[in-house]
């Protein structure tokens, strides 16, 4: 439990960290000159800030999805259907229902153990 608290924590933080990125790169993006807060100097940014502002906002997006595909479903585990046994991946079958049977289908880790009379088919 701790261990998906921090996990979740981590997430909200590269999410933060990502739209701010983004927002970052949006800034340098539409800026020809980046002026420091203190002192009275500008950076003239004008031969590189549309590449720059692109590459930091690619940065930021790629962090916001990061932080959302944690916490999404795992695509890559495997589904079985009680009924026709095919298998599937979650990507396919993201309603978690057989497309031949309309069956609903359950996880395949842990299928023979809960349905020890389909195993040896
Ligand atoms: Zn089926």
């Amino acid at each position: 439990m701790i261990d998906s608290m921090k996990k979740k924590q981590v997430d909200t933080l590269i999410l933060f960290a990502g739209i701010a990125t983004m927002a970052f790169g949006y800034f340098v993006y539409s800026s020809t000159t980046f002026c420091h807060y203190f002192g009275s100097y500008c950076t003239e940014m004008e031969p590189f800030h549309v590449e720059a502002g692109i590459g930091i906002a690619i940065i930021g997006v790629f962090m916001f999805i990061m932080a959302f595909r944690k916490d999404q479903r795992d695509y890559a585990e495997v589904f079985i259907c009680p009924k026709c046994e095919t298998a599937l991946p979650f990507a396919e079958v993201p309603n978690e229902i057989c497309p031949k049977c309309q069956t609903e289908l359950e996880p395949l880790e842990g299928f023979y153990e809960r349905h020890p009379e389909l195993k040896d088919k």
